[in-house]
């Protein structure tokens, strides 16, 4: 993927970009700060050619290796949970897939790291982050069920795919005061889920019904 080969679709991205911020609001995403976010960063660039032009629908799309760039609306939704109005320090993002998310979060946080368990879609995310000059994004491949420990703790970590229960790594990686977003649950049974980190527990609300892929172990 190139920036090259999608210079074609610019102008008519930024109409249907800023169509869809209007859809997002109308969905209900009230942080402005996120809206702003989602709507500097091109959606486009991080999908196929052929999929360019529908990149600002409302739909997840296909990224290959049966994965998938989450819809706009999830996005949105997650971030605002994690970000709860206030600007982020470090963040963790599990299940980078082709960036988009890492670049949305990378407008509302002084450091993003993000977790990749298939190197190809890795390398693809690293070659989109790189293009668009992001410097304050650092993709790591492996199994995001163990986190990062030797950069934790994260006052943020969100999950872009569902498991059954956040893993424990993940909990533990998270600071007193941290917020945690996920999907959790399996096939069409998942719930977004947020847990707050105090001092002496966790404490989880949940949210509404959501549609992820799931959590993997391993490497791929
Ligand atoms: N954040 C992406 C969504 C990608 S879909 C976006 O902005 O659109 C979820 C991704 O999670 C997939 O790419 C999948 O390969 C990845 N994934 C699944 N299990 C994982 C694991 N254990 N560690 C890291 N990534 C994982």
């Amino acid at each position: 993927m190139s920036l090259q080969k999608h210079r074609g679709i610019g102008m008519t991205s930024e109409r249907t970009r800023s169509r869809m911020i209007e859809r997002l609001r109308e969905q209900g995403i009230k942080d402005t700060s996120v809206l702003a976010a989602m709507s500097l960063v091109p959606r486009h660039l991080f999908v196929s050619e052929a999929l360019a032009i529908r990149a600002y629908e409302d739909t997840a799309l296909p990224i290959g290796f049966g994965q998938t760039i989450s819809h706009p609306y999830s996005v949105a939704r997650m971030v605002e949970v994690l970000r709860n109005g206030k600007d982020m320090q470090r963040v963790l993002e599990v299940g980078g897939g082709c960036g988009y998310q890492a670049v949305v979060l990378s407008k509302l946080a002084r450091e993003v790291y993000s977790i990749e368990r298939i190197a190809t879609l890795l390398g693809q995310a690293r070659r989109t982050v790189r293009e668009l000059r992001i410097a304050n994004i650092k993709l790591k491949h492996g199994d995001g069920n163990v986190g990062l420990a030797d950069v934790a703790p994260f006052d943020g970590i969100i999950l872009a795919a569902a498991t059954p229960e956040p893993p424990p790594a993940l909990l533990a990686q998270l600071a007193v005061g941290g917020r945690m977003v996920l999907p959790r649950g399996m096939g069409d049974s998942q719930q977004m889920v947020l847990i707050e980190r105090h001092e002496d527990a966790y404490q989880e609300t949940v949210l509404e019904m959501v549609h992820f892929v799931p959590l993997l172990p391993g490497v791929a």
